[in-house]
């Protein structure tokens, strides 16, 4: 940083340019303006309250990580009262998931929480390595993603939690809110913005799931994770084809070279979008399906279809272009 003071004025030589602010900052400072702001993310909208069990969603990458590591260090610093644990789908990917569970295991250690390991195996009979020697490379990710939004569901249910927390930051937000633009998908622009999402049914048993990290640079995520020495698995998985989504990424790095603010002006964007007659309209009701009893905005969730096909050997007909799992 070639000696530059550190802008919060504390004495200290900056070490590093924040990408979010473009603030020279040293390192404690940058700590601090880091978890400050997770934490008002946290308490300006209301998504704790004491005594909360809350299962963080944890895979060994370094999002997760940081946010075991910065819900862990909020929760005794600011003394939310919440009860943390650790959980963590198996996907049965080799060579890849069973690393990185290697990676979690030690976070539980690391961070004295409690950890939690469900596999696709255990419940539902089918790893991705065999749904991708059955299917090949082409809608794993919907399988893959269909199944692992209701293991998050099933481990919290077996866990006793009441809600759930995930690593998606702004970075991710604001690629999901182009790609639904770009699709034209109205529905889930409404909710890829928000920080809690939650059914509005008061019957529904679907539990209540945040994003602390919803304004919080992928950047400042990995700078975080390096200078606090956190230890997270940075594997790419094997089976990832998920070129549209790439692209948008790219998209968002290049315009984020010439306008930091890019990220959170696209995040403001889908929020202004979505309170439209239009998109209130196009939003799904939802029941239990009728076949595992989870939530569901069909008779049969999006889950059972898919895992019908496998079994039967038509793996196409859970596949729908419209219905298809877009995260
Ligand atoms: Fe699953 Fe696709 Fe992600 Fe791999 S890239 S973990 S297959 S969703």
């Amino acid at each position: 940083m070639g000696g530059l003071p550190c802008a919060s004025k504390c004495g200290n030589k900056a070490v590093l340019k924040r990408p979010k602010t473009g603030a020279a900052l040293c390192k404690p400072c940058f700590f601090w303006s880091f978890e400050t702001e997770i934490h008002f993310a946290i308490v300006d909208n209301g998504l704790f309250e004491r005594g909360d069990r809350v299962a963080v969603g944890a895979s060994g990458g370094k999002d997760s990580t940081v946010l075991a590591y910065i819900m862990k260090t909020l929760n005794d610093r600011y003394h939310y009262g919440l009860e943390l644990i650790l959980l963590s789908i198996d996907e049965g990917i080799s060579g890849y998931r069973d690393d990185s569970l290697e990676t979690v295991k030690r976070n539980s250690q690391q961070y004295d929480l409690p950890l939690k390991i469900l596999s696709y195996e255990e419940l539902y009979g089918w790893s991705m390595d065999r749904i991708v020697a059955q299917i090949g490379l082409k809608n794993n990710c919907t399988f893959c993603g269909v199944f692992r939004r209701q293991a998050l569901d099933r481990g919290a249910a077996l866990l006793g939690v009441n809600k759930i927390v995930t690593g998606h930051n702004a970075d991710d937000i604001a690629e999901t809110v182009l790609m639904n633009i770009l699709r034209g998908d109205v529905a889930r622009l409404q909710r890829c913005t928000a920080i809690t999402t939650k059914d509005r049914d008061a019957n529904s048993t679907d539990l209540p799931r945040s994003k602390p990290f919803k304004f919080t640079y992928e950047k400042e995520i990995v700078m975080y994770a390096y200078f606090k020495g956190l230890d997270y698995f940075s594997t790419e998985c094997k089976y990832s084809p998920n070129a549209y989504r790439g692209h948008a990424r790219t998209l968002i790095k290049e315009l984020e070279k010439i306008r930091p603010s890019s990220i959170l002006d696209i995040i403001n964007s889908g929020e202004d979008l979505k309170f439209t007659n239009l998109v209130e309209e196009k939003l799904p009701t939802k029941s239990k399906c009728t076949k595992c009893g989870f939530m569901s905005s069909l008779s049969v969730c999006k889950a059972c279809l898919l895992l019908e096909g496998l079994n039967k050997g038509i793996p196409q007909l859970g596949v729908r272009k419209k219905a298809g799992f877009r995260v």
